[in-house]
C-alpha cells in the first residue's frame, strides 16, 4: 500500500514538474526568438531606410543593375509600383528569382515580412513600399540571412527539450527518494496500530474462552437453581461472547494478512467438487424464500488453500443470503483462458454506486445493512483470500435489483 502511494507521489510530482518547467521553457524559447527577430527587423528597417533614396536615383537614371558582393551582410531589390525591377545588390547569386516567387503578385502598397529557406540557408525578408508625397511609386525588399540564429534556436530547442526530460527523471527519482523518507512516521503509526489490533486480540482470546466456558459450567452446574430470567441472560451472554469471538477470530486473520504471517497452504484442490459441497450445504440451510441455483463447471482444479476458500464461499454466500430478503441466489464457476471466474449473485437488496468501492473496507456497513447482525470484516477477510490466492475480487450492484461479486484466480 505505501509503496504504491509513494509511487504514486512521485510520479505526481514528477508529472507537476515537468509541466510547469515545460511551460518556462516554452516561454523562455518563444520570448528569445521573438526579441531576436525583433531586432533583425529593425535591422532591416534601418537598411531599407538607408536604400530608399536609392530608388529614385536608378529610376531617373533609367539603369537596371543588380551587383553581387559575397561578403554582404544585407542585400536588397528595389521594384517600380509596376513590379519592374530597378536595382538591386545581392549576396547570394539567383536569390533574386526566388524572392519574387515569394513575394508573386503581392501588392506594392502592402508591407510584409517574410521567412525564407533555401539551399539551407535562412532568410528574412522585408518588403515595404517607397512613397512620393503619400504616393506609392514603388517597393524594396530587403533581406538578410538569418541562417547562424536558425541554427543557434534550433540547437537551444533540443538542448532544452533535452534538459527537460533529464531534470523531469531526476525529479522523479529524487521525489521518490524523499516521499520514501516522508512515509516513514506513517508506515511506523500503520505498523504500530496494526501490531496494537493484532496482539489485543491475542490478548482478548484467553479470557474471553474462560468467559464462554465459565458460561457454559454455570448454565450446566447452576440449572437447577437458575430462574428462567437468569437462564435467558446467560444464553444472551453465551450469544454475544460467541459474536466477540467471531470478530476477535477476524482481526486476527486481517493482523496476520497485514503483516504477512498468514499461513496459506497451497496444494492442488478439487474447486468443482468443493463448490458443490458448499453448495450442498447452503442448500440446507437457505430460506424458504431464497431460490438457490448453481451453474458449476466440472472437473476444475487450483492450487490453492482448500479451507481459505472455502471460507470466501462462506462469506459471500452468507452475505448474499443475508442480503436478499426473497428472490434468488446462484454460484457460478467456470475456467476461463489462464484464470477461474466464481461468481456469487442475489437478488437482494444491491448497493449504490458510490459503496460499492467502500464494501471491501474494515469494518464499513451500508445504512441498510446495519439493521442486520454482521461485523464488516466479512468482505475485507474475502478480499485477503483472494489476494492471497493473487486473484482480484470486485462487485457490481443494482439497488433493488441485486449484487453480483466476482472472483478471478490466476491457475
Ligand atoms: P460480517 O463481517 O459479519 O460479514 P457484513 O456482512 O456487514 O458483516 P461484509 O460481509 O464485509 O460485512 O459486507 C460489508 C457490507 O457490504 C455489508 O454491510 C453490506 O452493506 C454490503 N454487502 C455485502 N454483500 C452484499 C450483498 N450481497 N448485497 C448487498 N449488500 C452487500
Ligand atoms: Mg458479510
Amino acid at each position: 500500500m505505501f509503496h504504491k502511494t509513494r509511487k504514486k507521489l512521485s510520479f505526481l510530482y514528477a508529472t507537476l514538474y515537468f509541466l510547469l518547467f515545460s511551460l518556462f521553457v516554452i516561454v523562455l524559447y518563444f520570448s528569445l526568438v521573438k526579441l531576436m527577430e525583433n531586432q533583425q527587423i529593425n535591422e532591416l528597417e534601418d537598411f531599407y531606410a538607408k536604400q530608399e533614396h536609392d530608388f529614385f536615383e536608378h529610376v531617373y537614371a533609367n539603369t537596371k543593375t543588380l551587383n553581387y558582393n559575397p561578403n554582404r551582410n544585407f542585400f536588397y531589390y528595389i521594384y517600380t509600383k509596376d513590379h519592374q525591377f530597378v536595382h538591386g545588390d545581392e549576396s547570394y547569386k539567383g536569390l533574386k528569382k526566388q524572392v519574387e516567387k515569394v513575394f508573386d503578385n503581392s501588392n506594392p502598397c502592402e508591407e510584409l515580412l517574410k521567412h525564407y529557406e533555401w539551399q539551407e540557408e535562412h532568410f528574412l525578408l522585408l518588403k515595404k513600399p517607397i512613397l512620393n508625397n503619400d504616393m506609392v511609386v514603388g517597393y524594396i525588399i530587403v533581406g538578410k540571412s538569418v541562417t547562424s540564429q536558425h541554427h543557434f534556436f534550433q540547437n537551444a530547442k533540443y538542448l532544452l527539450i533535452l534538459l527537460t526530460c533529464i531534470s523531469t527523471v531526476l525529479i522523479g527519482l529524487l521525489s521518490y527518494y524523499m516521499a520514501g523518507k516522508a512515509m516513514i512516521p506513517i508506515q511506523w503509526s500503520f505498523d504500530k496500530q496494526k501490531k496494537f489490533v493484532s496482539d489485543a486480540s491475542h490478548e482478548l482470546r484467553t479470557p474471553l474462552s474462560i468467559f464462554y466456558s465459565s458460561l457454559e459450567i454455570l448454565e450446566v452446574e447452576e440449572a437447577k437453581q437458575l430462574s428462567s430470567f437468569g437462564k435467558e441472560l446467560i444464553a444472551d451472554l453465551k450469544d454475544e461472547a460467541e459474536i466477540m469471538k467471531e470478530l476477535i477470530e477476524k482481526l486476527l486473520f486481517l493482523a496476520r494478512h497485514d503483516q504477512q504471517q498468514a499461513s496459506i497452504h497451497k496444494e492442488i484442490i478439487p474447486l468443482s467438487t468443493l463448490l458443490n459441497k458448499v453448495s450442498s450445504k447452503f442448500q440446507k440451510i437457505m430460506p424458504p424464500d431464497i431460490q438457490f441455483s448453481t451453474e458449476i463447471q466440472e472437473n476444475i482444479e487450483l492450487l490453492g488453500d482448500a479451507s481459505k476458500m472455502q471460507e470466501l464461499l462462506y462469506i459471500l454466500l452468507d452475505n448474499a443470503i443475508r442480503y436478499t430478503n426473497s428472490g434468488k441466489i446462484t454460484l457460478t464457476l467456470l475456467k476461463n483462458q489462464g484464470f477461474v471466474k466464481i461468481t456469487v449473485a442475489d437478488s437482494g437488496i444491491g448497493m449504490t454506486e458510490q459503496e460499492l468501492p467502500l464494501v471491501f473496507e474494515r469494518f464499513y456497513r451500508s445504512d441498510s445493512a446495519r439493521q442486520r447482525n454482521g461485523t464488516g470484516l466479512g468482505l475485507a477477510i474475502a478480499k485477503a483470500i483472494v489476494e492471497q490466492h493473487d486473484g482480484k475480487i470486485y462487485a457490481t450492484s443494482k439497488v433493488g435489483k441485486g449484487t453480483t461479486f466476482h472472483i478471478e484466480i490466476p491457475i
